[in-house]
This record gives C-alpha cells, sequence and structure tokens, in this order.
C-alpha cells in the first residue's frame, strides 16, 4: 500500500472555486453522507485547480453504489442522467452546461495486455492506483466531516509541483499503449516533462509495436482528443520523437512542410472560431486533413482499419482525397467574384472539408471571401 499525505484544502476551495461549484460539490457530499457512501472528486479537476486552470468535468468516485447514487444526484440537481452498465459508470449532464461522471471505487484486471479492463469493486486508493499518471491521482473528499481534505497517495502533488508526468508502474503501457498518447498530449498541454523512466518505458513498448495492439475505440478517441488541444503541432512533434507518427500511418513524414499545413489549420480555426458561431466543427478532422495531405486513398483506408472513425467521418476524409483537388483546381481557374460564387463551388461539403481545401487554396483573397461566406452561410443556417 502506497503512503498517503493527505491536507486540508477546504479554506483555499472557498478561495479557488467559483460559489456555484462549491456549493454543488458541498451538495454533493451532504448527498452522499444521506446516503452513507464516501464521494471523492479525483483526477483533472483536481489537478486543474491546483495548477490554477478551471475544469468544468466533475469525476467522481464512490466508494458504494455509483449508479443509485447517480440516480439520487440526478434528483437532486434536476440533471439528465445517463448509465453504462457495462463499466458501472453514469453521466449527469446539468442544465448550466457541467457534467459529473460517476465511477464505483474499482481496480481493474487486465485479460490479456491491450484489452478492456474488466470492473471489480475495491477501494479508493486502489481505484486510483489504476490511473495513467501520478498527477492523475489526486482525491478531494465531499463528505461533510472531510470536505476539502486532499489524498495524495502517489507524490502526485509533488510531481505536479516538478512539473512532470510519470505512470504509476512499469506496465503501464503494456497494459494501455494509448497512455502513451495521452502522457504526450499532457506533458505538451501543461509545459510538464516527462520524467526519464516514463520516458524509457514509451520507447520499449513502442520498440515492442505495442501501439497496434491497442483497442481501436480508445485509439480513435485519444487521437481525436489530442488534435482537439490547444497546439496539436507541439503534440504531433512531441509524438514524432517517440514513433515516427507510425501510431497514425508509417508514410507520413514529420517536416517542414507538415508543420508548416499544421500552422495554417491552426490560423484559419482561429479565424473561424473568431467570426463563426457553430462551435460543431470538428477542428480534430481539419488537423488530421492536414497530417494525412500527403498520403493516398490506399493509405487512408489502412488508417480507418486502425481507428474506427464514424461513418460520416470517413466518407468526408474519403471525400476530400478523391475530389478536393477538382474543388482547389476549380477555385484556381475559374473566377470568383461573389461569396454565392464560393459558395456553389464548396456546395454541400462539409464545413471541415471547406476549411481545408480554402486554407490550402493559393488564390489571392480567398479566405477573406471564405470568411464572409462562413458568416452568411454557416451562421445563418444556424440561426434558422
Ligand atoms: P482532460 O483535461 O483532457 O479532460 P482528464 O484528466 O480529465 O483530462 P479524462 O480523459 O477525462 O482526462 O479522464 C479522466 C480520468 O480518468 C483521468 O484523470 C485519468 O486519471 C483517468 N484515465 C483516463 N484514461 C485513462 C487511461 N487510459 N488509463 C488510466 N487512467 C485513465
Amino acid at each position: 500500500m502506497p503512503k498517503i499525505k493527505t491536507k486540508d484544502l477546504s479554506k483555499k476551495l472557498k478561495t479557488i472555486l467559483p460559489i456555484h461549484l462549491l456549493d454543488l460539490l458541498r451538495d454533493i457530499g451532504e448527498l452522499a453522507d444521506k446516503k452513507k457512501v464516501a464521494v471523492y472528486i479525483v483526477g483533472g479537476f483536481v489537478r486543474d485547480m491546483l495548477i490554477g486552470i478551471s475544469n468544468f468535468d466533475i469525476d467522481l468516485v464512490i466508494e458504494g453504489d455509483a449508479i443509485a447514487f447517480s440516480k439520487d444526484l440526478k434528483e437532486k440537481l434536476n440533471a439528465k442522467l445517463k448509465i453504462s452498465p457495462r463499466f458501472k459508470t453514469a453521466k449527469l449532464l446539468l442544465n448550466n452546461g457541467l457534467s459529473i461522471d460517476l465511477a464505483m471505487a474499482r481496480t481493474e484486471f487486465y485479460a490479456y495486455p491491450a484489452a478492456l479492463p474488466i470492473v471489480e469493486s475495491s477501494s479508493l486508493v486502489k481505484d486510483l492506483s489504476r490511473r495513467d499518471f501520478t498527477i492523475n491521482t489526486l482525491a478531494l473528499s465531499l463528505n461533510k466531516k472531510t470536505f476539502g481534505i486532499l489524498i495524495d497517495s502517489f507524490e502526485a502533488s509533488r510531481d505536479l509541483k516538478q512539473k512532470r508526468i510519470k505512470i504509476l508502474h512499469d506496465l503501464s503501457f503494456m497494459d494501455d499503449p494509448t497512455r502513451i498518447l495521452r502522457a504526450v498530449r499532457f506533458e505538451q498541454r501543461f509545459n510538464f516533462r516527462i520524467d526519464k523512466y516514463t520516458q524509457n518505458l514509451i520507447l520499449a513498448a513502442i520498440d515492442k509495436k505495442i501501439l497496434k495492439k491497442a483497442e481501436k475505440f480508445r485509439m480513435t478517441n485519444e487521437l481525436i482528443l489530442l488534435l482537439n488541444e490547444p497546439n496539436p503541432l507541439k503534440v504531433i512533434r512531441r509524438m514524432n520523437t517517440f514513433d515516427e507518427l507510425d501510431f497514425i500511418h508509417p508514410n507520413i513524414k514529420f517536416n517542414k512542410s507538415l508543420s508548416k499545413k499544421i500552422k495554417a489549420v491552426a490560423e484559419i480555426i482561429k479565424c473561424y472560431k473568431k467570426y463563426c458561431q457553430d462551435l460543431s466543427v470538428k477542428i480534430w478532422m481539419v488537423y488530421l486533413m492536414a497530417i494525412i495531405d500527403d498520403l493516398n486513398i490506399h493509405d487512408l483506408k489502412e488508417i480507418f482499419a486502425v481507428f474506427n472513425f464514424n461513418k460520416k467521418d470517413k466518407d468526408i476524409l474519403l471525400e476530400i482525397k478523391q475530389t478536393g483537388g477538382n474543388v482547389l483546381e476549380a477555385l484556381h481557374f475559374i473566377p470568383v467574384r461573389k461569396i454565392s460564387e464560393l459558395a456553389e463551388l464548396l456546395k454541400g461539403r462539409a464545413v471541415e472539408e471547406c476549411l481545408f481545401l480554402i486554407n490550402k487554396s493559393k488564390k489571392t483573397g480567398i479566405k477573406k471571401m471564405f470568411i464572409e461566406y462562413l458568416v452568411k452561410y454557416v451562421n445563418v443556417k444556424l440561426d434558422n
């Protein structure tokens, strides 16, 4: 059993959390007392709070029946509830946009490396011991008597201070190879450093081609999260130092040209966010289009065998390979003087495709006109 450190953060919470959030945490704690279960807020929320970043995704660990508690909490908070019986987890969506994930304190036993975990009931510290990195193992008690007590079982506070990403045990990446992507993502997001020992374990796991054995659904999820980071170029550059981007496709070469393409996508996304109300655009997909720009259809189909993108996303990615060139040619050769003419050229294409194509087009003035097109067509569509 690890040596557990505790620290009373109840006073600090009052100064760092907005009052509505503090009240919510107290309400959860009160209900937990009533239902005689222990409740902790864990992971990213606690980590980000100590770094000084807002995080509105609340992860709760319940020592007791999480599903029953989620139903009680749904009533108390008048929220929407989604239960996942296979993993014994639940998700509450509050009217104010906050989301609360609930899980039973658990350990996981892996049937074989890289398989989905089999869940079995256990206590908080055991639950925390199956997490990815020390900085994600902090828990904050919410029950009334212990409200605001920070539980640090794996030297997480030390690693946060020293800006270090560190796994909890040597087989971590063998158990779940997607943690490699997570390590790089957190390292680059927070400007931390993956510690030397952990880096060596990543290299050893990659050497064993472990990423090829990763669960498809998890890989897809992590790739999307990675490309949705505020600065995907940093994450991609760092992944390249580990596996030369083989995890996406071996024919991708990280060079100046790719770096330039990713930077250009970042620019057009920035513009898009500034002028458009429709934030449902899949930013990750525009970055992926840039990353696979030099690949052919055969390569793309190989990517589809590794990641399970949904049918619609696959169709968009295929379309850009099959007919994107025609649009670029048309943009180049046909005089486009009015927004309506541009709209005609882009008709029927997903916003993600349009963003990528306009970004790629070398025609002067086309980006400016595209923004006007977005404001006129995309926003209007939303308003109707
Ligand atoms: P973010 O700020 O990106 O949402 P997060 O830490 O909240 O970061 P999630 O992906 O929402 O990350 O996961 C919630 C928690 O679940 C994490 O803090 C981590 O402890 C745990 N977790 C998620 N994925 C894994 C994994 N592959 N292996 C072990 N633990 C994981």
